[in-house]
């Protein structure tokens, strides 16, 4: 792949919240100890768009020390302390909003998703900050008093994926740090200016240095180093179940608890009962946004039979209304983050047709596209449930239809990956949303609506294998605590030695 940088042979991002070339490790911008550096590419364009560092195991070294010797003051400032510094975080971001969506936009190549997320969302996590509680417990002597006690673990760690870098670092440092945690991170290497650019504002809000450390660099290096690490305490990863076991494994090792939010291959359950004008539009966005690389796309429509065809032909209707291009034109899907993606969804492409599924719309690289990773959104029919596009996540834009006779089979097709991270219902009917609510083994389900969006403050994460724990909710500040059990006895006089009665004293 050629790197094609701007006419000056400079990188093209122009942003003052991204350090060229540097990483944040206890408040200092820092090169990595190698000197090594990565390009970060917009996928649209294939121009250089910035270098961040390439991490060595040294430099997480490094940021563990600086998040060691951060940790005991942020511990003990007081927590409606460390809320206010992360609502000053959140009003900073907010300030910046506008170059924040750009930012993002460029690394991850997709069109304006309009302002971003992430000063929402650390307004709900700070709102937890002074909200860490524990319980009085009963004892057995009314001169004791027993309660618990929730303490941060120390130096954290996190990796998360490239998908959505802004929203998942502010969420997985907003609700570590909120807990009095400091936290090395690493973002993914395809998009990591993100999560710089929110560093360098949590820095400016006034949390200091050294609770948030960014590693950047690749997985198997700086990322491997982080739950391999013999002071890290606690994990979050987000990303590939591979990965993710990988890390699981690293944390074993060194008996650590972990939270996983990994892949999924979302079901969009139709009945031949539901406003279908409301579900079409909703299941395409669900699966263009971000160009389907998303965690929690509906990748398949599992359909009552008497109204597949009519579907079939909607869906396909408002596919080819999609605008796929880059960034910054006016379109709604802009194309996957890389090469390695791109060939990756273009092979499930070629997996659907092989087995026999029907493209009816899309199935290849849009014309007028030979720069940048561009893919037409794709629906095939005709699929059956144990086809390795009904199976696998794809992320990416490929929607598959799978008919369905009744109620039972829908919940057995819904059910029958290995994944479980959203599923929704469409119907009109309350009886058939309870039952299907109850029954779809996922950890969000929406009715009527897809992602499982609009819900402020919805715990989110998995069953099965998209993975454990819960992030986003109320209880994703508590994640980051352990709970300490104390039994409490004041001073308490002697009691008086019972004398001996006299026919003990016999004895
Ligand atoms: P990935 O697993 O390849 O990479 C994720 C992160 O892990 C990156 O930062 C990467 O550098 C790092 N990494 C890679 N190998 C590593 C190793 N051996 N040790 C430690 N870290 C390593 O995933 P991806 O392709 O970047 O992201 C896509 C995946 O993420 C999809 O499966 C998607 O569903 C999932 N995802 C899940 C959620 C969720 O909330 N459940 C959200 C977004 C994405």
């Amino acid at each position: 792949m050629t790197i094609t940088e701007n006419t000056t042979g400079r990188p093209t991002l122009d942003s003052s919240l991204v350090v060229d070339g540097a990483m944040l490790i206890g408040g200092d911008w820092v090169p990595s100890s190698s000197g090594d550096t990565i390009d970060v590419i917009n996928p649209a364009t294939v121009e250089l768009l910035a270098r961040v560092p390439r991490g060595t195991a040294d430099d997480v070294e490094a940021a563990v020390q600086a998040a060691e010797r951060a940790f005991p003051a942020w511990r003990d400032l007081p927590a409606t302390v460390r809320a206010n510094l992360l609502f000053a975080w959140a009003n900073l971001i907010e300030q910046h909003n506008a170059e924040l969506d750009q930012i993002e936009s460029q690394e991850v190549g997709r069109p304006s998703w309009g302002p971003p997320p992430m000063a929402g969302q650390l307004r709900f996590i700070a709102g937890q900050a002074d909200k860490v509680q524990g319980v009085s417990l009963p004892t057995y002597s009314p001169e004791q008093v027993g309660f618990t006690l929730r303490e941060p673990y120390g130096v954290v760690g996190a990796i998360i994926p490239w998908n959505a870098p802004g929203p998942m670092f502010a969420t997985e440092v907003g609700a570590a740090i909120a807990a009095g945690n400091t936290i090395v991170i690493k973002p993914a290497e395809d998009a990591p200016l993100t999560p710089l650019a929110l560093a360098k504002l949590a820095l400016e809000a006034g949390i200091p240095p050294g609770v948030i450390n960014v590693v950047t660099g690749y997985g198997g290096e700086a990322g491997a180093a982080i739950p391999a690490h013999p002071r890290i305490r606690r994990m979050g990863f987000t990303g590939s179940p591979q990965t993710g076991a990988a890390v699981m494994e690293a944390c074993a090792k060194n008996l650590i608890p972990l939270h996983l939010e990994l892949g999924g291959k979302s079901p969009q359950v139709v009945f031949a009962d539901a406003d279908l004008d409301a579900a079409v539009p909703a299941m395409v966005q669900g699966i263009t946004l971000n160009t389907g690389q998303i965690c929690a796309a509906g990748s398949r429509v599992v359909v009552q039979r008497s109204i597949h065809d009519e579907l079939v032909e909607r869906l396909a209707a408002e596919m080819r209304q999609v605008r796929v291009g880059a960034w910054h034109e006016s379109v709604n899907m802009g194309p996957l983050i890389s090469a390695r993606q791109h060939e990756r969804v273009l092979g499930y492409i070629d997996l659907g047709r092989e087995a026999g599924a029907e493209v009816v719309t899309g199935g290849g690289v849009p014309s007028g596209y030979d720069r940048g990773f561009f893919v037409e959104p794709t629906l095939f029919a005709g699929v059956s449930a144990d086809m390795r596009i009904a199976q696998e996540e794809i992320f990416g834009p490929v929607l598959s239809v799978i008919a369905v006779d009744d109620e039972t089979e829908a919940v057995e097709v819904a059910n029958g990956t290995d994944y479980g991270l959203v599923a929704s219902v469409w119907t009109r009917d309350v009886g058939t949303a309870v039952r299907m609510s109850r029954k779809l083994q996922a950890g969000q389900v929406g009715v009527n609506n897809a992602l499982g969006a609009g819900v402020i403050g919805g715990p989110f994460g998995g069953y099965k294998n998209s993975g454990f724990g819960r992030t986003m909710g109320a209880d994703s500040v508590l994640d980051w605590t352990q709970v300490k059990t104390v039994s409490m006895r004041g001073a308490v006089p002697p009691a008086p030695r019972t004398p001996l009665r006299a026919e003990q004293a016999q004895d």
